[in-house]
């Protein structure tokens, strides 16, 4: 298998697992940059994540043109995804996805932090981004390459950002990684509303979350990826570090 059909078929794996996880429905997307043009990216035809076959995988310039679509439709909110590998060098995949116990924490004065260690990936400061700002009253879909660098200059070095009424971003340096940490960001989220009805929360401390994710290596994610793959009903393939 090359490196780019290996690619395809860890992306199309992380679209099942992350709709069997609850993360994205039939809406969402998770892409990965181009392993061996870091200006191009790849993420699927606009379709729901559990549907996904290897062959709906188009690929993509940072300005958001297919390069081959082959009459296939893009997602709208393909913006996203340039914009931030355009900002952020180090960005490997991208989640955009609307988890529903994320978003009350986009439209209250609640700030969702992490409260377990599992889910200190999505840091102590998450910022929020809101289309009404610079865009006014619009459908509040990032469509254009303007809305879409406005949210990454927002999510500027954080691994995640919410997206006020619409769902959030989360990055990563790895597939496997930016699957792992969508899904405990909306565990976490999950738990806050549970931890809020017994009393005050007692949150990890930046230094807890440093330390943990000092120690965190690919077995971390492989571990979790095993069990996921299984559940999602997808063959599990080894990481190329973890072989
Ligand atoms: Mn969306």
């Amino acid at each position: 298998m090359s490196l780019l059909e290996a690619s395809i078929n860890e992306l199309v794996t992380a679209n099942h697992i992350l709709a069997r996880e609850g993360v994205v429905d039939s809406f969402g997307h998770i892409s990965i940059r181009h392993p061996e043009n870091p200006d191009h990216y790849l993420l699927s035809c606009s379709r729901a994540p559990e549907c996904i076959k290897a062959e709906d995988i188009m690929e993509f310039k940072l300005d958001g043109e297919p390069v081959n679509p082959k009459g296939r439709d893009p997602y709208a909110e393909r913006a996203i995804h340039g914009s931030i590998y355009e900002a952020r060098p180090e960005v490997m995949s991208v989640v955009h996805n609307h988890s529903p116990n994320v978003i009350p924490f986009g439209v209250t004065g609640c700030t969702l932090k992490p409260l377990m260690h599992m889910a200190a990936g999505m840091g102590t400061d998450m910022p929020i981004w809101d289309s009404r700002t610079n865009f006014g009253d619009t459908t509040l879909l990032v469509t254009t390459m303007d809305m879409g660098r406005d949210l990454a200059n927002m999510l500027h070095d954080h691994r995640a950002a919410l997206m006020r009424g619409h769902g959030c971003v989360v990055v990563g340096k790895s597939v496997r990684e930016v699957v792992f940490s969508s899904i405990y960001l909306e565990i976490n989220a999950e738990l806050q509303f549970k931890a809020n009805t017994l009393g005050d929360i007692t949150f990890l401390s930046d230094g807890e979350v440093e330390a943990i994710l000092k120690r965190r290596g690919p077995y971390t994610f492989e571990r979790a990826w095993e069990r996921w793959c299984l559940r999602a009903n997808r063959p599990y393939e080894a990481a190329p570090d973890h072989k």
